[in-house]
């Protein structure tokens, strides 16, 4: 109901001149493979929905651009109408996968941002196997958490209980120095204790990133692989954070192709880490923080629509255009609009002088 009383107001402002002006960049981290966006909601996606998510930029004659191009016009202040750019963090298998047959169907150009280390390790990434096999369980009480440095009494029944669980388990890997192969096997007997098979988990690779090779296939269809840290983190020394983007770069340097764009893992950044980027050659970053890209970002603190199935398509539509970030011009980093604010009704005087006029309105 509110789509159809806001199509032709979104249709106004997507064709503006101001809307014309500005590029939204897209970021998605997961596709599900099976019941991962049950798990988190706000990190994975149906494969419907992101279906129906491509679908509408096909729709609505959204031009999805390559990431480094629309970038480029965006400095030079020649991006066409509706400009959108794709892009995908981390790389998972489930990129490989499910997203990217989804994206091949409809011709767009994507940029993954991909993290490394795990590209020859054929085991999922711990923190998140350990979440999801309590979530697996999740309703239960149990009792034998001693034997994983933790309480006795194990408490699944909420989502609260069981993120402290795993923030325990993640702290005590890190007192403890535990290798990756040491966190796997304390991963193997989680789901062991939790009378989950392990072994179909590993074999379902969820959880793991793409490997080389697949990484190759897919650079060679046309995907853009860029720079994500090589062990998804950002640490406050320059000659470590500089080190995660150099071990990146060299692993990501069999597709042939210099990275040259960056997305700061979780969307964490800091003032200096723009410098040290620059002295990597790097010439762009994104963030995580809600907005549409326009000729005066920062080049290094770009922000980009984090869309997730907690979004409505109502949401996606109001982002896409523009109108969202009109009407939450404030909040922009909240990455949440009103739920009415679809509502022709709630457009308020700041958006009509944009319609009016046509002109920039920053
Ligand atoms: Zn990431």
């Amino acid at each position: 109901m509110h789509l159809q009383r806001s199509s032709g107001v979104f249709r106004l402002i997507a064709e503006s001149e101001w809307r014309k002006k500005r590029l939204l960049i897209l970021c998605y981290h997961g596709i599900a493979r099976k019941d991962e966006h049950l798990w988190r909601p706000d990190l994975y996606m149906h494969p419907d929905a992101f279906r129906q998510r491509m679908e509408i930029l096909k729709q609505r004659g959204y031009r999805v651009l390559p990431l480094g191009e629309s970038l480029e016009r965006l400095q030079a202040g020649k991006l066409p109408s509706k400009s959108v750019a794709i892009t995908f963090d981390d790389g998972g298998y489930d990129f490989y996968a499910a997203a990217f047959p989804i994206i091949k169907s409809y011709g767009f150009p994507v940029t993954v941002y991909q993290t490394t280390y795990y590209g020859d390790r054929p085991v999922p990434i711990f923190n998140l196997a350990w979440s999801y096999l309590l979530w697996l369980k999740r309703g239960s009480v149990l009792t034998g958490g001693k034997a994983f440095g933790l309480e006795n009494s194990l408490d699944l029944t909420t989502e609260e209980s069981r993120a402290q669980i795993v923030r325990k388990l993640v702290l005590n890997a890190e007192a403890a120095q535990l290798t990756g192969e040491q966190k796997n096997e304390l991963a193997s007997q989680l789901a062991k204790f939790l009378s989950i098979s392990y072994e179909q988990i590993v074999a379902s690779r969820i959880f793991q990133v793409m490997t080389p090779s697949e990484r190759s296939q897919l650079a060679a269809e046309g995907v853009d692989f860029q720079l994500h840290t090589h062990r998804h983190r950002t640490p406050v020394d320059e000659n470590l954070f500089c080190r995660e983007i150099q071990d990146n770069r060299r692993a990501l340097g069999e597709l042939g192709r210099k990275a040259i764009h960056f997305c700061y893992p979780s969307g964490v950044y800091r003032q200096e880490f723009a410098e040290w980027l620059k002295k990597e050659q790097v010439v762009s970053a994104t963030t995580c923080d809600a907005g549409l890209a326009d000729p005066r970002s920062n080049p290094f603190l770009l922000p980009r629509l984090v869309d997730t199935s907690a979004r409505t398509e109502l949401e996606f539509e109001a982002w896409l255009c523009g109108a969202a970030l009109l009407l939450t011009f404030r909040r922009a980093a909240a990455q949440v609009i009103p739920a009415a604010a679809g509502s022709a009704s709630q457009i308020d005087s700041r958006t009509k002088s944009v319609l009016a006029s046509g002109s920039r309105e920053d």
